[in-house]
């Protein structure tokens, strides 16, 4: 999508600092980190929130999960624990139209989500 901040990170038209990218999805560092380790997981394909993940495909359906825990591995965070999540609409104060997961790590992380 032509105005979303996140497609255009996967185009490679505004720079991020890429952890990861296969099976399409990429993963990259928050540019405004909440934890230690705060990387951000997206598909290559424009999906606005967990609510349209009918929006993918099966097998990006499938590879999501796989590649949200390869991501944390690769990250250091694996042995140590980290927390996973996404914010859908406005309630939750989703800022980017485009789905993304969360992966925090590092610390010993807040108990408010
Ligand atoms: P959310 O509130 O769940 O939509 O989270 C959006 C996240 O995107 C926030 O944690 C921002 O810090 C992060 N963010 C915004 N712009 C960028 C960017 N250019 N590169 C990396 N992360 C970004």
């Amino acid at each position: 999508m032509s105005d979303c901040l996140f497609c255009k990170i996967i185009a490679g038209e505004i720079p991020a600092n890429v952890v990861l990218r296969d099976h399409g999805f990429v993963a990259f560092h928050d540019i405004n980190p909440k934890a230690p380790v705060h990387i951000l997981v997206v598909p290559e394909r424009h999906v606005v929130s967990i609510a349209d993940v009918a929006e993918l495909s099966e097998t990006e359906r499938a590879a999501m999960g796989p590649f949200i825990a390869r991501v944390a591995a690769a990250a250091g965070v694996e042995s140590g624990g980290y927390r996973v999540a996404t914010n859908a609409g406005p309630n939750a104060r989703q800022e980017i139209m485009h789905l993304h997961w969360h992966v925090l790590g590092g610390a010993l992380l807040s108990q408010s989500m």
